[in-house]
């Protein structure tokens, strides 16, 4: 029988890395570490070897379609498909960025919603049936974040497909450009980025319950990586726990949910 196999974006360090390690330890398959600079991925991958586990190395950059598609037909002509998908990879702006809100906006909800978007289109076609979907989100990922009430009611209609959803992402966007988005979507690209991917996530489910295949989102608590400049209280192993649950160990009935650290189902 063909090998299962796990893929785990942007996994050179930080979270995605500790969820590489957690699934060399546990998951019955082949674990992909994947990221978007060679040599950090292959150093990476160095790391958990001398630890004696023994991850799958491939580069993949998730802004980049021809790096996606060469990485969807390595898989494909390799293992026939995928079992766990963790998208993991995303940025996020320093609070004291100088970068101008506009450009921010634009090249965070480049990487962590639109590229997340790109990355399913071309890697869903390859999921097996039952397979596993893990979107990394954030406790600011929550709908009660965003100050606009017929926004909030827009991004949690069950009808909202995902055209619909990218084109609200835009049009947050194309506010910053104008200044004018702070009103209805408050101040942070990342929390309207992991917004998206929240609701993203919900869509998802829904596209894919004919195939058994269970989507869900989660916040992996406040972390110890670059990301958060090192001031998160956990450490990367307790970040990569509520995602490899969701990957592992979870019920099937777990399914379009959001998933706290504490691996809570919050609402
Ligand atoms: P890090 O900044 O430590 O790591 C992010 C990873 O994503 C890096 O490997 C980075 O690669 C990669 N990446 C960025 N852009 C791309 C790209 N275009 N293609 C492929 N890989 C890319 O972040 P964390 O580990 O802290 O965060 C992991 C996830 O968890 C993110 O989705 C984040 O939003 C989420 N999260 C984190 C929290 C925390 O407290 N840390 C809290 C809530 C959510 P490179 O090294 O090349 O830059």
């Amino acid at each position: 029988m063909a090998s299962k196999v796990a893929v785990v974006t942007g996994a050179n360090k930080g979270i995605g890395f500790a969820i590489v390690r957690g699934l060399c330890k546990r998951f019955d398959g082949v674990v992909y570490l994947t990221s978007r600079n060679i040599e950090r991925g292959k150093n990476a991958v160095a790391d958990l070897e001398k630890e004696g586990l023994k991850p799958n190395y491939h580069q993949l950059d998730i802004t980049d379609k021809d790096s996606l598609e060469v990485f969807r037909d390595y898989i494909k002509n390799k293992y026939g498909g995928i079992d766990v998908l963790v998208n993991n990879a995303a940025i996020a702006f320093k609070h004291n960025a100088t970068e101008p809100a506009a450009v921010q906006a634009k090249e965070t909800l480049f990487v962590n919603y639109f590229s997340l978007v790109s990355t399913c289109d071309i890697l869903f076609p390859i999921l097996k049936n039952g397979a596993r979907v893990i979107n990394l989100s954030s406790s600011c990922g929550q709908l009660g974040l965003i100050p606009s009430k017929e926004l909030k009611e827009r991004l949690k209609d069950e009808k909202l497909t995902v055209p619909e959803l990218s084109d609200l992402m835009q049009q947050y966007v194309d506010a910053t450009q104008q200044g004018t988005q702070a009103a209805a979507w408050g101040n942070s690209s990342y929390v309207v980025s992991k917004v998206g991917v929240s609701a993203l996530t919900n869509i998802q489910q829904r596209m894919l319950e004919s195939r058994d295949i269970k989507v869900n989102s989660v916040h992996p608590g406040y972390v110890d990586t670059d990301m958060t400049s090192h001031k998160g209280p956990l450490t990367i192993d307790q970040g990569a726990e509520a995602p490899l649950y969701l990957a592992l160990d979870a019920p099937d009935s777990v399914r379009g949910k959001f998933v706290w650290h504490t691996t809570k189902i919050v609402d």
